[in-house]
């Protein structure tokens, strides 16, 4: 796909950020750049459309950057996954394990109906850890996750290729 490229070149990597040693992916920089942030929920948009998804499924925080314009686009609804004591409503929670200690995404009760084909989006996949947690709060209220896509795929950082990283549902990953 032609477009790849100058979405990857619109990704900032800034060295040591958060912490010394981690090369950070920083979507901001794309964000600001209306041809590549167009061209990547455009990509999103073309492979979506047609596959009968009710449900955008974005997760806290760089996945509300994508989510939504891919939702209204392809008409479906948009739902937060949220870090914890965020959402007022009443909400299912799923921990899960990261390099140190453990976070926890949560969904409001009601937000899916049972039976509703859902996709998620984030920014960016390392291990995986991050979607699986959002795949497990989505099936536990019934929704059907179709696929999950980021921006990013670290692998392929290393190869220092950029593409849409679009993950089935039989992801290696997943338990
Ligand atoms: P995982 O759970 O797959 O190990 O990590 C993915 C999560 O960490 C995503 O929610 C993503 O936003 C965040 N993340 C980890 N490293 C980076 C990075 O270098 N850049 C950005 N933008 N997000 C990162």
């Amino acid at each position: 796909d032609p477009r790849l490229q100058g979405i990857s070149e619109a990704i900032r990597v800034v060295p040591h950020f958060p912490k010394q040693g981690i090369m950070f992916q920083d979507i901001t920089t794309l964000l600001l750049d209306h041809k590549a942030f167009k061209d990547t929920v455009d990509i999103f948009v073309d492979r979506y459309r047609d596959m009968n998804i009710s449900v955008v499924a974005g997760v806290e925080a760089r996945g509300f950057m994508f989510g939504p314009a891919i939702a209204l686009a392809i008409g479906a609804k948009f739902v937060p996954l949220r870090k914890p004591r965020k959402l007022p409503g009443e909400v299912i929670s799923e921990a899960y394990e990261l390099e140190y200690g453990t976070d926890c995404l949560e969904i409001h009760v009601g937000a899916v109906q049972p039976g509703e084909r859902a996709i998620v989006i984030d920014d960016l996949v390392a291990t995986g850890g991050t979607l699986s947690a959002a795949i497990s709060l989505l099936e536990r209220v019934g929704a059907e996750v179709i696929e999950c896509a980021c921006v990013i795929g670290v692998p392929d950082v290393k190869s220092n290729l950029w593409i849409m990283r679009f993950i089935p549902n039989d992801m290696p990953f997943r338990d």
